[in-house]
């Protein structure tokens, strides 16, 4: 057990690539190979009477269905798999769903937003930055109309990455906040968490005291939080708060077994620490917007280092999500101007008392797609 930032490690290590660990009776941990800086997903197995539980399922890359091949001939006891459960819709949870529920004739398990948003999603890949809705949403941010063909670029080099959304299975069977799956011995309770994603769907054992939480709960990375061209009036921050405040009902000594980093205990500390992040992130953003901000302009408040076209569609998401929850609180206002772009400022009278300017660290780290 090693501690890090409040929280608590019992294990050291990831599992090699084709293996598995048992973390529980009847709940293994594994793991698949991302591109990039994250290099790694986790993903785990829950063992039913018939057969094996999957929890998210890795890229849709040749190495990791090749990879799950190895997990299938030598780590389940000739047992096949019975269901495929999904906590969201990003391209590292799903991209092998079609692969194992075909080879298995097995039902894939989601809620029902994250489904149909990856088949949506699946259709039209990021065509929609380039629509005339990520055209005005670009230019309402402050970006130039190049930023748009970089953008493209970089969605054509992400789908040899395997990073494009692949293809859904056909049909699903839909999981709902509250609902009970029992696999095995055990009880798995659904919690739905949003922000990351529209639904994202949990798995909690009181027996095992046991958490899969996908990308809602991560240690050390923060997951990102975006608003995109698909719906630019979106308020996810408000709704990762919201969730985030729902989980810190999640018992103390609960395992978190989360889909990036290691496994850990101290979930509330880390929610805690979430929030009071996200708030401080906020709260320099309003310092900023004393004086008129575009929200391009703003990125250095949240990122200290250069970032490239791909992170900075992700850092742009993150600032227009925590500038759209200031709004919603009623701290800042939105102005479109002669020039097609929008303006923030802060209107909260108390902002002075409140205020510690000089005292906000832009972190060095870049943001990540999870
Ligand atoms: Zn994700």
């Amino acid at each position: 057990m090693h501690e890090q930032d409040n929280l608590n490690y019992p294990y050291e290590d990831h599992p090699a690539a084709g293996t598995t660990l048992e973390i529980a009776p009847g709940v293994r941990w594994l793991t698949m190979p991302m591109p990039g800086s994250l290099s790694h997903i986790n993903l785990y197995l829950l063992e039913d009477k018939s057969g094996w539980w999957v929890v998210d399922t890795g890229l849709s890359l040749p190495n990791v269905a090749e990879w799950w091949h190895e997990i299938f001939s030598k780590e389940l006891g000739n047992k096949p798999i019975v269901g495929v459960i999904c906590t969201h819709m990003h391209p590292d949870h799903i991209g092998q769903a079609a692969m194992i529920t075909e080879e298995f004739r097995c039902p894939l398990y989601m809620t029902r937003a994250e489904y149909y948003q990856a088949r949506s999603f699946a259709n039209s890949g990021g065509s929609h930055h380039s629509s005339w809705l990520g055209q005005d949403f670009y230019t309402r941010a402050g970006m130039p109309l190049e930023y748009l063909e970089q953008l493209a670029k970089m969605w054509e080099a992400r789908s040899s990455e395997g990073m494009s959304m692949p293809t859904m299975p056909s049909g699903y069977e839909r999981l709902t906040d509250g609902q009970i799956l029992t696999i095995g011995e055990h009880d798995w309770r659904v919690v739905v968490g949003s922000g990351h994603s529209p639904e994202h769907a949990c798995l909690y054992c009181a027996a095992l005291k046991i958490m899969i939480s996908g990308d809602q709960i991560l240690p050390v990375i923060t997951s990102n939080v975006s608003v995109h061209p698909t719906e630019p009036n979106a308020n996810p921050l408000k709704d990762w708060m919201d969730s985030h405040d729902k989980f810190l009902n999640t018992p103390a000594d609960t395992l978190v077994l989360p889909a990036h980093n290691l496994p850990f205990y101290g979930v509330r500390e880390r929610l805690r620490g979430l929030i009071s992040h996200h708030d401080d992130r906020m709260l320099a953003i309003e310092e900023a917007c004393i004086e008129p901000q575009v929200a391009k302009d703003l990125l250095p408040v949240l990122f200290a280092r250069e970032l490239d076209p791909r992170q900075m569609m992700m850092a742009l998401g993150e600032a227009i999500a925590h500038l759209h929850l200031l709004m919603h609180r009623n701290r800042i206002e939105r102005s479109l101007h002669e020039d097609g772009v929008f303006r923030f400022l802060s209107i909260d009278p108390d902002l002075s008392r409140r205020a510690h300017p000089g005292a906000h660290d832009a972190p060095d780290d870049s943001p990540v797609m999870v």
